[in-house]
C-alpha cells in the first residue's frame, strides 16, 4: 500500500509520514518548502518505503506508480500577520494551495481510484455564533477579510472533495483539524504555542493579544493523528472535527505555559492582531468522531507541554 502526503515537510505532514510507515505503508512525500523545512523529514531520509518529491502542488502533480491513498495537507496554516510564515503575507500562495493543491490532488487521487483525506480546519467556522461548533454548522467567515485567504480556500477545498465524491464516485474524507500542537511545530510562525514557547523558554514576558479572553481548544499531535489515521481507515465521506474539547482563555493558557516553563516574567497585552476576523471562541464537538471512529484524545495539556517543550528548548539550543 502507498500513500502521498502533501505538505510532508511540515508539523502535521511529518507527523503523518512517520505514522504511516510505522503501519508498513510505503510513503511518497510531498513539499515545497514554503512553511515546512527539510529538517522535519531528516530521521526518515534512507529510510525503507520513503521517498520525496519537491514540488509545488499549484502546478500539476504527476506520482509514478499506484496510490492507494493520498492525503492533502499543503497549505500555510498560521495566521499571525507578524510573521513572515502567517499566511497573511503568503496570500496567493495560500488560496492556489487550497484551490489549485486541492483540485491537483483530487486529480492524481482519482487516477490512482485512492482513498482521498483533505486537511480542512475550524476556521470553516470562521467566528462562530454556534458553540462548541459542530459539522452540521455552516460558519461565519468574512469573504474579505485577511483570515479568508485561507478560510474560503478551505471552504472551497471542502466543496471541490464533496463534487469530487459526488460527480466522481471518489473515496474521499474531510478532517476539520481544531488547533494542534507539538514537535515540529515551526518555531518562528507566529502560532500561540510557539510563541509563547518561545517567548517563555527566553525568559520574556507573553505577548496576548487583546484582553486575552478570546478562546481554543489545544489538542496533543500524537492525539491528532490516531484521530486522522482511524479516519482514513473509515469510508466517512462527510467532515469529521478531531480536536481537544477542553477549552481555555488564552490568557490562561499563557500562565500555564509561564508555570511549565517557570517563566518569572509576565504576561503583556498587545492589540488584537487580526480584529474582528480572530474568532472569539472555539471548541469541537467530537461527537461524530466519537462515534464514527470511536476517538478522543488521550494527552491532557500539561502532559502535551512537557512533551514539547523539549523540542522547543533544543531547537533554541537551550539546555
Ligand atoms: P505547516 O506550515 O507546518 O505545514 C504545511 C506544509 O505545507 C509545509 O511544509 C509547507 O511547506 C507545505 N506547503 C504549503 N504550500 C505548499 C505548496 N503549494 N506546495 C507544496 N507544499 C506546500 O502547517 P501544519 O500545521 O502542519 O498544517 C498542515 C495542514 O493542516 C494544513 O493544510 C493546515 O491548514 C491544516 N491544519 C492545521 C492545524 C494545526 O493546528 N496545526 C489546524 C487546522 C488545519
Ligand atoms: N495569540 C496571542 N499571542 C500570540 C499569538 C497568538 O494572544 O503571541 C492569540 C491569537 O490572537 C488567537 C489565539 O492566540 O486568539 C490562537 O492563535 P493562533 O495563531 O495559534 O491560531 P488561531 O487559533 O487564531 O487560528
Amino acid at each position: 500500500m502507498r500513500v502521498l502526503i502533501t505538505g510532508a515537510a511540515g508539523f502535521l505532514g511529518s507527523h503523518l509520514c512517520e505514522r504511516f510507515l510505522n503501519e508498513g505503508y510505503e510513503v511518497v512525500g510531498m513539499d515545497n518548502f514554503v512553511t515546512g523545512n527539510p529538517q522535519n523529514l531528516a530521521h526518515l531520509a534512507g529510510r525503507e518505503g520513503f521517498s520525496f518529491i519537491r514540488h509545488d502542488v499549484s502546478d500539476f502533480i504527476f506520482v509514478p506508480g499506484k496510490l492507494d491513498i493520498v492525503l492533502h495537507f499543503a497549505s500555510p496554516a498560521s495566521p499571525n500577520p507578524l510573521s513572515p510564515f502567517g499566511y497573511p503575507n503568503l496570500p496567493i500562495q495560500t488560496l492556489k494551495a487550497g484551490a489549485l493543491g486541492t483540485h491537483h490532488s483530487l486529480g492524481v487521487a482519482r487516477v490512482n481510484n485512492a482513498r482521498f483525506l483533505l486537511a480542512s480546519t475550524s476556521e470553516i467556522y470562521g467566528d462562530p455564533e454556534v458553540h462548541p461548533q459542530d459539522e452540521s454548522y455552516w460558519g461565519r467567515v468574512n469573504p474579505i477579510s485577511p483570515r479568508s485567504v485561507y478560510d474560503e480556500a478551505k471552504r472551497f477545498a471542502e466543496s471541490l472533495t464533496m463534487a469530487y465524491h459526488r460527480f466522481h464516485g471518489l473515496n474521499t474524507g474531510i478532517v476539520r483539524i481544531f488547533n494542534t500542537y507539538g514537535p515540529r511545530m515551526h518555531i518562528d510562525d507566529g502560532r500561540v504555542v510557539p510563541n509563547f514557547l518561545k517567548q517563555a523558554l527566553y525568559r520574556q514576558p507573553l505577548t496576548v493579544y487583546g484582553d486575552g479572553l478570546q478562546t481554543r481548544s489545544f489538542c496533543y499531535v500524537d492525539d491528532l493523528i490516531e484521530g486522522i489515521y482511524r479516519l482514513v481507515m473509515s469510508d466517512e465521506h462527510d467532515p469529521v472535527n478531531i480536536g481537544n474539547p477542553i477549552e481555555s482563555t488564552i490568557l490562561d493558557f499563557a500562565r500555564l505555559i509561564n508555570k511549565l516553563t517557570g517563566n518569572p516574567a509576565d504576561i503583556v497585552f498587545r492589540e488584537r492582531q487580526r480584529g474582528e476576523s480572530d474568532p472569539q471562541r472555539r471548541r469541537p464537538d467530537i461527537t461524530r468522531a466519537r462515534r464514527i471512529l470511536g476517538w478522543e484524545p488521550q494527552i491532557d495539556i500539561e502532559e502535551g507541554l512537557r512533551r514539547t517543550i523539549p523540542y522547543f528548548k533544543e531547537k533554541l539550543a537551550l539546555s
